[in-house]
């Protein structure tokens, strides 16, 4: 038998035109080059909004016209909306310049539409980026969506009960929130639900050693789900380790879809809706 059987595209999966990619890095230096058929793939594939991230003013200066030229040139195409904020990954770099420029583009850009991808990341934290650092940056910025009144997205790699005692002292249980590449299991599913809150699943989601966070995928209410890619990073089964882009995130949805024993469409559908809704599409 041949051992190199093609994989999937994801158009096949012929998903309806009505999915969403709640977040992707579409200013990486691999995808931005093939952006517009990158746009076209994830709109064939059933992709109609896609959430990108913007995470330092200088990317965001340089990249969000393009971004939005190259959707408005290409048919079909997703809606594009934005998150900005500054990661764990980035707050060594960050100085009150790169606030005020944060502050200003949440408030004057009507397509920013959270501030994310903000938390706590214990990885990062051996060398450059301590949680010295980490935590004031994560604070003020939940402070900033507080009184601007928007939605954060969530990152947390490795500062579980740290990220949910911050979260608690700044009174966000309640408010608006997605919790960006969720890996944990049921239990800890059900905690970021019990706030009120979103939970979105990535590629990782379908790696077959990824059986626990399977399960909590079934427990998760059919109005707070969401699919994303985190791409280029994590691709989903059948390209797992190539570079990931949102038209994959269908691979993802039918994969929780089959684990929940619902039609890959409905789920598609209900998940991009709350999508819209969370990003005020
Ligand atoms: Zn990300």
């Amino acid at each position: 038998m041949p051992s190199s059987a093609p994989r999937a595209l994801p158009q096949s999966l012929a998903l309806p035109f009505a999915g969403a990619d709640s977040h992707a890095h579409l200013d990486d230096e691999r995808l931005l080059p093939q952006l517009a058929d990158v746009l076209s793939r994830a709109a064939l594939s059933g992709v109609s909004l896609i959430v990108h991230v913007f995470l330092t003013h200088e990317r965001y200066a340089a990249n969000a016209r393009f971004i939005l030229d190259t959707a408005a040139a290409s048919c079909p195409a997703p809606d594009i909306c934005f998150i900005r904020g500054l990661h764990p990954e980035d707050v060594p770099r960050a100085d009150e310049e790169e606030w005020e420029h944060l502050v200003e583009a949440v408030r004057s850009d009507p397509l920013i539409r959270a501030i994310g991808e903000i938390g706590l990341d214990a990885h990062y934290e051996e060398g450059f980026s301590p949680s010295a650092l980490q935590e004031p940056w994560f604070r003020r910025q939940l402070r900033l969506a507080r009184e601007l009144d928007k939605p954060v997205v969530i990152h947390s790699r490795d500062a579980w009960e740290r990220t949910f005692q911050i979260l608690d002292e700044e009174g966000m249980s309640g408010r608006p929130l997605l919790w960006h590449c969720f890996g944990g299991d049921a239990e800890q599913a059900a905690r970021i639900l019990d706030n009120g809150w979103h939970i979105a699943l990535g590629g990782a989601a379908t790696f077959k050693a990824n059986a626990a966070l399977r399960e909590a995928a079934r427990i998760i209410p059919l109005d707070r789900l969401m699919f994303e890619t985190d791409c280029p990073y994590l691709a989903p089964m059948p390209w797992r380790g190539k570079l990931n882009e949102p038209a994959f995130t269908v691979f993802t949805a039918a994969c929780i879809a089959g684990e929940r024993g619902m039609d890959p469409a409905e789920l598609w559908t209900a998940a991009g809706q709350n999508a819209r809704r969370f990003f005020g599409m």
